[in-house]
C-alpha cells in the first residue's frame, strides 16, 4: 500500500531522515520506535505532506504522492493523521469537529455526516458527548474523538503520532483500545510510540529508527525478544 523509497529529509543542513526505505502492506500495523529525535514524527509528517522531503519518493498504491502535481486534499483524505494532543477545535462541539471535513471537503450531506459521526461516536462510547465542547471532555475522550475525526474520511492509511503521550496513565488504555479495535478491523496504520508494551501487542511489525534510518525491523517478538542490532538492544535496555 505504502512505499517509501530512499527518502531523505533535511532541515537546512540537518539531515533528519537519511535515505530511508520502508514499505507497508494493506492491513498492516507498523510501529515506529526509537530514541527521541530519530525522525519518527518527521517521517509521518512527510507521508501526508505536512513536510516536504528533500530526496526520494513516496508512493501509495503505486502512485507517487511526493513531488509536484499531487492533489493534497485528496491525499489527506486518503491518509489520516492524529497527533499527540490539542487535536480538536475548541470552539466546535464534538459533532461539529467530526463532521467539519466531510461537509467542507467532500460535500457530504449534513445528515449523512451526522449519522456517520454518531455511528463512530457510538462505537467508542461517546455518543452522549456529541453536543459538548472539547474542554468538557477528558484528554482520553478528546483523543478518541480526534481518531473518529480522522476516520470520517475513510482513510486507507492512518498515521498516529504518540497519541497517548500527553495523557494521564489511566486514560491511555481507552485510546489504545480503539487502536486495537481498528487493527482488528483491518485498518492499515503506522504509529510512532514510546509505549513498548502497546507496540508489542498491536504491531505486526516494529521498525526501530536510529538517526533517520531503519536500523532494524521485524515482528515484535523478534525485536523485543531477541534484537539483532546492538543499538536496538541498547535502546530497549535503556527503557527498562
Ligand atoms: P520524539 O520521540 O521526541 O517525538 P522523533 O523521533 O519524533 O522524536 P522528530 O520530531 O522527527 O523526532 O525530529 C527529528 C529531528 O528533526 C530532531 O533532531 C528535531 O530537532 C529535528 N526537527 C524536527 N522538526 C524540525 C524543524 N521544523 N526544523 C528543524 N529541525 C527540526
Ligand atoms: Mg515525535
Amino acid at each position: 500500500l505504502l512505499e517509501i523509497n530512499g527518502v531523505t529529509k533535511r532541515y537546512g543542513t540537518l539531515e533528519v531522515i537519511s535515505n530511508l526505505s520502508l514499505s507497508v502492506d494493506e492491513h498492516e500495523v507498523i510501529c515506529l520506535i526509537g530514541p527521541s529525535g530519530c525522525g519518527k514524527s518527521t517521517l509521518l509528517r512527510c507521508i501526508n505532506r505536512l513536510e516536504e522531503i528533500s530526496l526520494g519518493e513516496i508512493r501509495i498504491h503505486g502512485d507517487r504522492i511526493t513531488g509536484p502535481g499531487v492533489d493534497l486534499d485528496r491525499l489527506r483524505r486518503d491518509i489520516g493523521i492524529v497527533f499527540q494532543g490539542y487535536n480538536l477545535f475548541p470552539h466546535m462541539t464534538v459533532l461539529e469537529n467530526t463532521t467539519l471535513a466531510p461537509l467542507k471537503v467532500v460535500g457530504m450531506s449534513r445528515r449523512e455526516a451526522r449519522d456517520k459521526a454518531m455511528a463512530f461516536l457510538e462505537r467508542i462510547g461517546l455518543a452522549h458527548k456529541a453536543g459538548d465542547y472539547p474542554d468538557r471532555l477528558s484528554g482520553g475522550q478528546q483523543q478518541r474523538v480526534a481518531i473518529v475525526r480522522a476516520l470520517m474520511m475513510d482513510p486507507m492509511l492512518l498515521l498516529l503520532d504518540e497519541i497517548t503521550s500527553a495523557l494521564d496513565p489511566e486514560l491511555v488504555a481507552e485510546v489504545l483500545d480503539i487502536v486495537r479495535d481498528l487493527a482488528a478491523r483491518g485498518m492499515t496504520m503506522m504509529l510512532a510510540t514510546h509505549e513498548m508494551g502497546f507496540a508489542r501487542e498491536v504491531a505486526d511489525r516494529i521498525c526501530f529508527l536510529q538517526s533517520g534510518t531503519v536500523y532494524e525491523q521485524g515482528p515484535p517478538a523478534e525485536i523485543f525478544g531477541n534484537p539483532k542490532g546492538e543499538r536496538t538492544e541498547a535502546f530497549l535496555r535503556s527503557l527498562k
